[in-house]
């Protein structure tokens, strides 16, 4: 394969890139400044690749320096619009004046050893700000989790590695090889051109879909109106936290219902009663910690899973749940409602316990909570015991 047809596959799937991203910019309106500048970028690069194979058409040095210029200023675009993933971004005037230093150092130093220039030097830029746009996913939060992530990395790890060693292993190879190993690296180098504008794109868009993906998935799980997991979250992520924070003992889960919830909305009002349930998402989160898993499973009904922790542990949080509740409902400077709570606790003993016995056990204790007066805790029999009786 001669170099001129590496050189029209490269600018072939550029401008399928830039088309392809710019599509996908229409469906991600959270994602279209990333996705504009990474198509843009892709612009660049193909009017650097056209400056390329006609770079010896321009007087003396202007060509290839203007190439690269070009070239390099592709790539910073890529890592802007990786970095403004995270509202972050470079400096405009920094690398205006980086890259009109470029130019200069191409114009002052480059006349006398232009393909010195061409091959070594002029891949430093790109390899730095590949190695940049690597770590920048890899720091990234926005990106944290997503399966392409990994991905994106190795893609731009490994095309700075390939302009690094251009920059530093090429100089110190041709004095033994002799300048015709300038022809293979050069078409090495567009070789790894054509996988690398396939593969960065591709990862940058699954990066943008993924993540769509998550936070749409994040918003099925979670409760609209107090913000901890809905149903659908608890039993979906409920039993892979049992088993993740297993460690010996057993697991316990407590099972709460407001109290006389009805005469609440019927006494101060629908939107008080909501009020009344944020109250309690906010108190019951609070006291649980970050280890536990918080969900209202509907109504005025709430479930707080305490992996790894053990009865009286979880019969103390119960206690000061509902105390804490209580207090905050009837401050005077807050919502000042008489609302209670009443609890109901189970525990297993097993690692791989089973959330919908689990919770039935609860809402077992709950039922006599309730029975027995309300604003209180009760205990449900041991899961064993209650599965042989
Ligand atoms: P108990 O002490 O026996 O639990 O009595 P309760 O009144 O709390 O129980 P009941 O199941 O009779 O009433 C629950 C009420 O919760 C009825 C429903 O209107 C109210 N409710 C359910 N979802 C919401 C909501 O999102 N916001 C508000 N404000 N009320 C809700
Ligand atoms: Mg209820
Ligand atoms: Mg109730």
């Amino acid at each position: 394969m001669d170099l001129a047809t590496l050189w029209y596959l490269t600018i072939g799937t550029l401008v399928v890139a830039t088309a392809m991203t710019l599509w996908e910019r229409q469906a991600h309106a959270q994602r279209s400044a990333e996705l504009g500048i990474w198509a843009a970028a892709y612009g660049v690069f193909t009017l650097g690749c056209f400056l390329a194979m006609y770079r010896n058409v321009l007087p003396g040095i202007a060509g290839p320096a203007l190439t690269n210029v070009v070239m390099v200023l592709g790539y910073a675009m890529v890592l802007q619009g990786v970095l403004a993933l995270d509202g972050k971004g470079l400096r405009l005037t920094l690398l205006a004046g980086f890259l009109v230093l470029l130019g200069l150092a191409w114009f002052v130093g480059g006349t006398g050893m232009g393909s010195a220039f061409w091959n070594h030097l002029g891949a430093l830029p790109i390899a730095v700000i590949c190695a940049l746009t690597a770590l920048a996913l890899f720091r990234s939060s926005a990106a944290k989790g997503l399966r392409s992530r990994p991905l994106a990395i190795v893609v731009f790890a490994c095309h700075s590695l390939t302009y690094a060693a251009r920059a530093f292993v090429v100089p110190a190879v041709v004095p033994h090889y002799g300048d015709g190993i300038l022809t293979i690296v050069a078409r090495i180098t567009m070789y790894e051109a054509v996988l690398f504008t396939v593969a960065m794109p591709m990862s940058l868009i699954a990066l943008v879909r993924e993540e769509e993906r998550a936070q749409l998935l994040a918003h099925a799980r979670t409760d609209f109106l107090t913000g901890l997991y809905n149903r659908q979250g608890f039993f979906e992520l409920g039993p892979e936290r049992l088993r993740s924070q297993w460690r010996s003992g057993s697991h316990t889960l407590l099972a709460c219902d407001l109290d006389h919830f009805k005469a609440i909305n019927d006494t101060y009002g629908h939107d008080a009663g909501d009020q009344v349930l944020i109250l309690f998402a906010h108190v019951a989160s609070e006291a649980a910690g970050p280890e536990a898993m918080a969900a209202r499973l509907g109504g005025e009904e709430f479930a707080i899973l305490l992996p790894g922790r053990g009865p009286e542990e979880a019969h103390e949080m119960g206690q000061s749940i509902a105390r804490r509740f209580a207090e905050a409902a009837a401050r005077s400077d807050g919502l000042a409602i008489a609302a209670t709570v009443s609890i109901g606790l189970a525990e297993s003993q097993t690692g791989n316990a089973d959330l919908s016995a689990l919770l039935a056990a609860a809402d077992r204790a709950l039922y006599k909570a309730k029975l027995l007066g309300r604003n209180r805790i009760e205990i449900a029999e041991p899961m064993a015991a209650a599965a042989a009786a």
